[in-house]
């Protein structure tokens, strides 16, 4: 009976868009306890849009735009499109940028128009000496407790603007985490972005921040330590995921579930892929695969 059982559940995974790489995925699901979820394109759309600009005294916010757009152009990052994107529509045509470079987790950094430039966080700027005066300091702290990432914009030696870029939770978020902790699993929100923004975040899908289950500006590399961790501590983890930074993460957990909508890399390295992108999938790919197993038994 066992192989009837297990293409009832692929097929019915199949129906509610789940993928499953093989039955031996099926019987992880019982022991898995707590649920890592990256946020940027799991928990949120991933669909970044540029919000606001706050240039520092005496800074000419199209310039801003038009130097960090061009950048930012040449990066595929979500945040360097809406950047991208809302400059081009502000100031129209951006340059070529002379040079350019990603710093995974942190930014870009090239040459536009002869200027040495930087886009993205402060901790991308501090590695360059660049502090961020006081206005644009506050600039910054305001958009994070509201939620929203703050970009720095620097060029030649000094801070020039913070730019505000913002995404939204799915409408399915919330629920998708009510349904999984109705499973007996503990969510635990992973971001490369900002604590305060990952705060805001959780709070709107019902995470509690408290306990170690909001874990913040973690570089992409240093994500599958956390799950490392997660484990030592005696859990057995699921991790869902979108992005390139995800993929180390998503192979190391027990469960690896990758979001259909997202890259290449985290699909070849999750285990179960969630066709249409909708973190409810998560809850009924466990479930299913569950009650899978206890008819196969
Ligand atoms: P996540 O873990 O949420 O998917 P990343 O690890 O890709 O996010 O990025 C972490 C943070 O680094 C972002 O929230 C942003 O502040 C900054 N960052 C990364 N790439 C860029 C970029 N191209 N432009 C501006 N900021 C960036
Ligand atoms: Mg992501």
């Amino acid at each position: 009976a066992t192989p009837t059982a297990l293409m009832v559940g692929t097929g019915r995974g199949a129906q509610l868009g789940i993928l499953i790489k093989g039955p031996e995925v099926l019987e992880t699901t019982r022991r898995v306890d707590t649920i890592v979820l990256d946020k940027t394109g799991t928990v949120t759309t991933g669909r970044m849009e540029l919000r606001d600009v706050i240039a520092a005294e005496g800074e000419d916010e199209d310039e801003v735009l038009r130097l960090a757009g061009a950048l930012e152009h040449a990066s595929e990052h979500p945040i360097a499109q809406a950047v991208a994107i809302g400059a081009a529509e502000r100031v129209g045509a951006l340059p070529a940028p002379e040079d350019f470079a990603n710093v995974p987790g942190l930014g870009v950094q090239g040459i536009v128009d002869g200027h040495a430039v930087l886009v993205g966080r402060t901790r991308l700027l501090e590695q360059w000496a660049i502090e961020l005066p006081a206005d644009l300091a506050r600039a910054r702290n305001d958009a994070e407790a509201g939620g929203r990432t703050a970009i720095a914009v620097a060029w030649d030696g000094a801070a020039r603007a913070v730019l505000e870029v913002a995404d939204a939770v799915k409408p399915t978020s919330a629920e998708a985490i009510t349904r999984l902790r109705a499973l007996g699993l503990t969510p635990i929100l992973l971001t490369g972005d900002n604590r305060a923004v990952a705060e805001a975040v959780a709070h709107e899908v019902g995470i509690d921040a408290s306990g170690g289950r909001v874990i913040a500006e973690v570089m992409p590399q240093d994500k599958v330590d956390v799950v490392k961790r997660l484990q030592d501590e005696g859990r057995s983890v699921a991790m869902v995921g979108d992005g390139v930074n995800d993929a180390a993460a998503l192979a190391q957990a027990d469960l690896g579930l990758a979001m259909g909508t997202g890259t290449d890399a985290a699909i070849e390295a999750g285990d179960l892929t969630l066709v249409r992108g909708d973190l409810r999938a998560a809850a009924d790919a466990i479930r299913l695969a569950r009650r899978t197993l206890s008819t196969i038994k």
